[in-house]
């Protein structure tokens, strides 16, 4: 299967922006900017959890797909402050981000952490999006590819090639979100065509070609078709451009057209 073939996948990660209505009002300038676009491309919008509701609420019907930032692995109990997988189901979500790079390097979630809530989040129904990358540091070390690999693999235990269909790998160099520095087309293109290459000697060369593989990192109007063009980039996932509702629009056109 070749990139034509995939569907692009392009995701709004509203991290811990925004208010309830610029939330609201955001979500449905979305709408009003994709057009066309939106048959083309599958869309997803990450607000923070107390606005789930509000802004699945203003996308219903739409075809834009509701997603969180985050979940926890148990199902229910004494966890005070977590959101199960359940819970985000009941409230309309559909795709759930894991290992961004904020929760590992931030947070300080390891891949242990980062494997319960892929496996949680696909035995609820719906779609995870696995985040990996290599830090600055990593980079200049020569560990890239060694670093994705890991996380890949430990990312992605114990999910089986029916579940492996709801994931959307994001490759996601951290030097590169929020920095205004993004991975040329042709590195990114490398790091994605060798994550494949993993999932290739993971599940086969058929659910490899399946799969979609994301860019995050600075991503904006200017740099995304370039970035999509690649043959192994299936879309991406955006910070601080998915807050400016015409530029994500512009970014989801990008993608619709790369696929033409
Ligand atoms: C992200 O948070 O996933 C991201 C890619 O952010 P930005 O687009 O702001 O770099």
């Amino acid at each position: 299967m070749n990139a034509g073939q995939r569907k692009p996948f392009v995701g709004g990660n509203w991290k811990m922006n925004g208010t309830r209505s610029e939330g609201i009002d955001l979500a449905r300038g979305v709408i009003g900017t994709t057009g066309e676009a939106a048959g083309a491309v599958d869309i997803a919008v990450f607000p923070a959890f107390p606005y789930l509701g509000d802004v699945g609420g203003a996308i219903a019907g739409s075809g834009l797909v509701l997603g969180a930032q985050d979940v926890y692995h148990q199902e229910k109990g004494a966890f005070t402050g977590e959101v199960s997988a359940g819970m985000l189901v009941d409230c309309g979500v559909a795709a759930v981000l894991a290992g961004h790079s904020e929760r590992r390097h931030v947070i300080g979630e390891d891949d242990r952490t980062v494997n319960k809530k892929v496996v949680a989040t696909l035995e609820a129904g719906m779609v995870s999006v696995l985040c990996v990358g290599e830090t600055l540091e990593q980079r200049e070390g020569g560990q890239t590819d060694e670093v994705n690999e890991r996380q890949t693999r430990l990312g992605l235990g114990g999910v089986s090639e029916d579940g492996l269909d709801r994931v959307v790998i994001a490759y996601e160099p951290v030097w590169a979100i929020g920095t205004g520095k993004t991975a040329t087309p042709e590195d990114a293109q490398d790091a994605h065509a060798k994550i494949r290459g993993v999932v290739a000697e993971l599940y086969g060369e058929k659910a490899a070609g399946g799969i979609r593989i994301i860019y995050g990192g600075s991503m904006k109007p200017g740099n995304a078709e370039a970035l999509m063009a690649m043959p192994d980039i299936d879309g991406g996932l955006i910070g601080g451009a998915s807050l400016v509702a015409e530029d994500f629009g512009a970014i989801i056109k990008a993608g619709a057209a790369v696929t033409r």
